[in-house]
């Protein structure tokens, strides 16, 4: 086993976490505690196809899971393996203007990254306290923690992309613009279709649905990305688990201004009651509505809601790549698992020459899967993988 690096990926509803071998790309333990604070929580992890998990705990707390997978899962049960880690690599959201690649942390990173709270009110908490977690746990390794930022892909957004149309001051003095995300699992994306097609990454025309709790859809021409759903923060967009996604802005002043609601409120509205959760009543657990589609309208409805405005965004970025393009992707855990999502977005987009072949898109695979009808144009899902992007740049940086 050679020098190994740590992966922590802490989202806003599940901690993934690995230990991978960055040169040769192998993965040796990879986990994931699901559905936090949900009914359905579970810690799993994987050592060579092995599974274990910790059963019958419900509605797993966040430090509970952290605690959990430091001192069980690495100090406890994979010591040996966990002895060989050199580094440790974290996801962080949004590092807006002051983040523009990877860095080792420090106190003063830290400190930025805090100031970059705000930019992803869900996300920046939770990546900063997996980061001061496991710097604590794991003393001997705490000047070889690398931020991986979510952000940093999206740096090369053309201006008319990424202002908005307000006075310019709010750009020029505090730096509103659109930040997007989801950008590690762009990037490796972005490098999979190159492999797959081989086609150099700079000539690549993609569309990206990433689809999971948080969703976003991005659209790339000769492997820049020029446009994203998520915006200044990872709000906009699309419709995801607890996030409302697009809405019209005014909505906000009439809810404070007329139902009285504080703006406190109405931001936790927005960010953690809102989206699936909001349109169901029951969960942000995609499953639960996909599931009720056939007998329950009310997540009809939910279903259907969500693939029409992903299919609204698919349609618009095509046209900025329509000639030249060469895929539309489908990953996150509802875009590589949900047939039903990929069948409706884009039965929506037949008259833009994109098919479901039916056989295809129920298929189980791995890895990597077409799914479009032949002769028209590739549809593909990729499984999602932030971690090799992130064990590769922290090994960079450390070396
Ligand atoms: P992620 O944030 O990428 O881990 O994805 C989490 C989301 O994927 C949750 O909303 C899950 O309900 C959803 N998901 C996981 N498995 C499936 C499945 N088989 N069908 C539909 N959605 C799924």
């Amino acid at each position: 086993m050679k020098d190994l690096i740590l992966v922590l990926n802490c989202g806003s509803s599940s901690i993934k976490f690995s230990i991978i071998d960055p040169i040769n790309e192998i993965v040796y333990l990879h986990g994931e505690a699901s559905s936090l604070n949900l009914h359905n929580s579970l810690i799993k992890w994987f050592i060579k196809n092995k599974v274990y998990s910790l059963d019958n705990k419900n509605f797993i707390s966040y430090n509970y899971a952290i605690n959990y997978i430091c001192k069980k899962i690495f100090l406890k049960y994979n010591y040996k393996m966990f002895s060989k880690v050199i580094g440790i690599g974290h996801r962080v959201v949004n590092g807006g203007d002051l983040f523009k690649k990877s860095i080792l942390i420090n106190k003063d990173v830290i400190k930025n990254i805090e100031k970059c709270v705000c930019l992803a009110p869900i996300h920046n908490p939770l990546n900063l306290l997996g980061i001061r977690k496991f710097m604590d746990l794991f003393p001997k390794l705490k000047n070889n923690n690398v931020a991986v930022f979510d952000t940093s892909f999206h740096n090369n957004l053309p201006k008319r992309s990424y202002l908005y149309a307000i006075p310019t001051k709010f750009y020029n003095k505090h730096n509103i613009r659109k930040y997007g995300a989801h950008g590690i699992n762009c990037l490796y994306i972005l490098k999979k279709v190159s492999t797959i097609l081989k086609k150099k990454v700079r000539k690549i025309n993609i569309i990206i649905c990433h689809l999971g709790n948080g969703s976003s859809v991005s659209v790339i021409k000769n492997g820049i990305c020029i446009d994203t759903s998520m915006g200044f923060t990872p709000l906009s967009g699309l419709i995801m688990g607890t996030r409302s996604g697009d809405i019209d802005p005014s909505i906000i002043f009439y809810m404070h201004e007329n139902l009285k609601i504080s703006i406190k409120k109405i931001k936790y509205i927005l960010n953690n009651e809102s989206g699936i959760l909001g349109l169901n009543n029951k969960t942000s657990d995609f499953r639960y509505s996909e599931n009720r589609y056939n007998f329950s309208v009310v997540d009809k409805t939910t279903v259907e809601m969500f693939c029409y405005r992903l299919a609204k965004y698919i349609s618009s970025y095509f046209f900025l790549i329509k000639k030249n393009i060469d895929a539309v992707i489908f990953t996150g855990g509802i875009g590589e698992n949900s047939k039903l999502v990929r069948k409706i977005t884009i039965n929506h987009l037949n008259s833009l020459n994109f098919y479901i072949d039916k056989d295809k898109n129920n298929k189980i695979y791995k890895d990597f899967n077409f799914i479009n009808k032949n002769n028209t144009i590739p549809i593909l899902v990729i499984s999602a993988n932030e971690e090799i992007v992130i064990a590769k740049d922290t090994f960079k940086i450390i070396s």
